[in-house]
């Protein structure tokens, strides 16, 4: 698979996309968009076991792009070898002069990878709720606090940002805090496109986080796909909040990692 070039479909910020890992995610979240499509439009590439393609690491990524790498997996899932992030972090390393953009639910794991990362970085995480048990129904990755303890840290020498997406029922301001104290450039927040069956928050509940991070100063990047729960009450919240972010993106989960 090429690089590809991103349609805004999933971050706008994000010129292309690029993939090196085959096989399913270790996380194993529920609501993962690559699983649903992989089921609904057959193929392997995503199925089975976790492996490297490749044919991957000759993809020629050029120069002044801003890349997200391995978004349809998560290339720091406890799984995935060490000498599979080398590999992948190197093909980065030949192409300097981009930007590229990591995600993850385990955000622990980048610690011992920042001096093996291309200079031009940014390091996301992905928090979609505070509540450990609804997390755990969901996906099999490292507990919401833990992902926050971590990034805390790595907000003293990296550049950052949280993504709430799938938002997921839990503490709003409670999550609204943990997002201002790891201090991101922005936080995506964004809603389940794929009708999961998620136990999502409330319209005003979405509005507590969106209120709590506007009023700690955090850049909210919203997608189009959280007026799906926004509308419920959109004559209480339209006027309050219209103001105070900007939407992007389409309908499609920002899942990876
Ligand atoms: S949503 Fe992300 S972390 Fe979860 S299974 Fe899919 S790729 Fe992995």
């Amino acid at each position: 698979m090429p690089l590809t070039k991103s349609k805004g479909n999933m971050y706008p910020w994000v010129s292309h996309t690029h993939t090196h890992l085959g096989g399913e995610c270790p996380h194993k979240c529920t609501y993962c968009y690559v699983q649903a499509m992989q089921r609904r439009f057959g193929g392997h590439r995503y199925h089975g076991e976790l492996r490297l393609i490749e044919d991957e690491f000759s993809v020629q990524y050029g120069i002044h792009r801003t890349i997200f790498v391995e978004h349809c997996n998560d290339l720091w899932a406890d799984g995935v070898p060490d000498n599979w992030i080398s590999r992948v972090l190197s093909h980065c390393i030949d192409w300097p002069d981009n930007e590229y953009v990591f995600q993850t639910k385990n955000p622990n794991r980048y610690y011992g990878w920042l001096d093996k990362m291309p200079v031009n970085r940014l390091l996301g995480c992905t928090i979609e709720t505070t509540d450990a048990g609804i997390a755990a129904d969901v996906s099999q990755s490292p507990s919401p606090e833990e992902r926050y303890q971590a990034m805390t840290e790595l907000t003293l020498t990296e550049r950052v940002f949280v993504t709430v997406e799938p938002i997921l029922k839990g503490d709003m301001m409670t999550l609204a805090r943990w997002i201002g104290d790891i201090r991101p450039e922005f936080a995506n927040v964004g809603a389940d496109s794929k009708g999961t069956g998620l136990d999502e928050p409330s319209a005003d509940e979405v509005q507590t986080l969106l209120g709590g991070l506007q009023g700690l100063g955090v850049e909210i990047r919203q997608k189009r796909n959280l007026d799906r729960l926004r509308k419920i009450t959109r004559k209480v919240t339209r006027q309050d909040t219209a103001h105070m972010v900007h939407s992007e993106g389409d309908t499609k989960n920002t899942d990876a990692g």
